[in-house]
C-alpha cells in the first residue's frame, strides 16, 4: 500500500503520560468488528483508512474475536498485506486477563498466563515485539508483584517495549506503578472506560495517572455506540445494541436517551455529530492522551475521526454539556 505521505501534518499527537510516546487523539480499537466472524475486507479496509489519517495507535488483546484471538489474527494479515512497510511508525498495543484458554493458566493475571498469551498473541499478529503490553483487568489471587512481574519481564524480553494497565481502581494502580517503576519497565499508559455517560475515571483514577506521569487510552469512548446519533429514535437493526452481546437494550433508559437528545441538539448548534462532540469532550482534558473508539464501517471511521478537524471545548459548551450530564 502506498500511504498518503500526508497523513501526519494535521494530527496534533498527544504526549501520553510523562513519557516520550506521542498518540494519535483518537486511536482504533478491534475489540468488535475486526474478528474472523467479520468480513475481513471491512476490517482492512478500516484500518487502512485509520492509517492513511494519521491513526498510529492500533488497541488489541489477546481474546478480540470473535472468535477470541482472531481479531489478532486479521490484524496480522492486514500488516502483513498492506502495512509491513509502516511496522515502526505504529503502536500496537494488546493485553491479556480474561479468560482464553481452558484450565487454570488461561484467565487473569499470573505470570505463566501472561507470558503464554504475550507469545501466543505475537505468533497471531505475526510480530516480534508489541509496543504496550496491558494486563487487561486486576487479578485478585495474584499477588500484584507477580502480575507486574511478568509485564517487565516481557519488556526485558523486548516482547514489548512498555507495559500498561487496564481497568485497575486508583489505588491499585498507584502500587502498580510504583512495583514497574522499581523493576526499571515504569508504566506507560492506563485504559480505563471513561465516556460522557461513564465518568469513574473522575474518581481518583485521572489524578493518580497524573501523579504519576501515566497516560490515559479511554474505552468505549462512544459508550459502545450509545454516543452516537443512532439511537435518538429507537434501535437499528444493524446496530450493536440489536445483537445481543456487549450492549444490552437495558441501558437506553428514558433518562438515557433524554440525555442524548439534549447533548444532540448541543452538538448540532455546533456543527458537529454527537459522536464528535462525545470525543471533542474527552479530549478536553489534557490528561487524556488518546480516545479509543470502535467502528463497524469506513463511514463510520470518517465521521469520528474527523472530529479532530476542531478539538477545543469553550467553557460555555462545556457547562451547557455538564448541565446535562449532571
Ligand atoms: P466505542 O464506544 O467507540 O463504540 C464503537 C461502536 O460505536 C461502533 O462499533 C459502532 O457500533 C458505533 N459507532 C462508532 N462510530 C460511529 C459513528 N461515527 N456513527 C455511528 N455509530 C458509530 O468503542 P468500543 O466499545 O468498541 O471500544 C473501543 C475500543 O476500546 C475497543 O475496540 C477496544 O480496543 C477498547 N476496549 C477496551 C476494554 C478494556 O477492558 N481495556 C473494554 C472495551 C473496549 P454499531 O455497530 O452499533 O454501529
Amino acid at each position: 500500500m502506498t500511504a498518503n505521505p500526508a497523513r501526519y501534518d494535521s494530527v496534533a499527537y498527544r504526549r501520553c503520560g510523562q513519557s516520550g510516546i506521542r498518540l494519535p487523539p483518537i486511536s482504533l480499537g478491534l475489540w468488535q468488528n475486526f474478528g474472523g466472524n467479520d468480513v475481513y475486507e471491512t476490517a482492512r479496509a478500516m484500518i487502512r483508512r485509520a492509517f492513511e489519517r494519521g491513526v498510529t495507535h492500533f488497541d488489541l488483546a489477546n481474546n478480540y474475536g470473535p472468535p477470541p484471538g482472531s481479531a489478532e489474527t486479521v490484524f496480522g494479515q492486514v500488516l502483513e498485506a498492506d502495512l509491513a512497510a509502516h511496522r515502526d511508525e505504529m503502536i500496537i498495543a494488546t493485553k491479556a486477563g480474561y479468560t482464553m484458554w481452558p484450565g487454570p493458566y488461561g484467565d487473569y493475571g499470573s505470570r505463566k498466563y501472561l507470558t503464554a498469551s504475550l507469545d501466543q498473541s505475537l505468533r497471531r499478529m505475526r510480530l516480534d515485539y508489541v509496543d504496550i503490553f496491558y494486563h487487561h483487568r486486576p487479578d485478585p489471587q495474584t499477588p500484584l508483584a507477580e502480575s507486574m512481574g511478568a509485564l517487565a519481564h516481557a519488556v526485558r524480553q523486548g516482547k514489548a517495549l512498555y507495559a500498561g494497565l487496564s481497568n485497575y481502581p486508583p489505588d491499585l494502580t498507584r502500587e502498580a506503578a510504583a512495583i514497574l517503576r522499581d523493576l526499571g519497565t515504569p508504566c506507560l499508559i492506563h485504559q480505563p472506560r471513561y465516556s460522557m455517560l461513564d465518568r469513574t475515571a473522575e474518581g481518583g483514577l485521572l489524578e493518580a495517572l497524573e501523579d504519576e506521569g501515566i497516560g490515559c487510552a479511554t474505552f468505549s469512548s462512544l459508550a459502545q455506540g450509545l454516543l452516537t446519533d443512532k439511537y435518538l429514535d429507537g434501535i437499528p437493526a444493524d446496530a450493536r445494541m440489536a445483537k445481543g452481546g456487549s450492549l444490552p437494550a437495558s441501558r437506553l433508559t428514558d433518562a438515557v436517551r433524554d440525555k442524548l437528545l439534549q447533548l444532540d441538539a448541543i452538538a448540532r448548534a455546533r456543527g458537529r455529530t454527537l459522536a464528535q462532540l462525545a470525543l471533542v469532550w474527552l479530549l478536553r482534558d489534557p490528561r487524556v492522551s488518546t480516545a479509543i473508539i470502535g467502528a463497524r464501517t469506513v463511514a463510520q471511521l470518517d465521521g469520528t475521526l474527523d472530529a479532530t478537524r476542531h478539538l477545543g471545548l469553550s467553557p460555555e459548551d462545556e457547562a451547557a454539556i455538564e448541565s446535562v450530564l449532571g
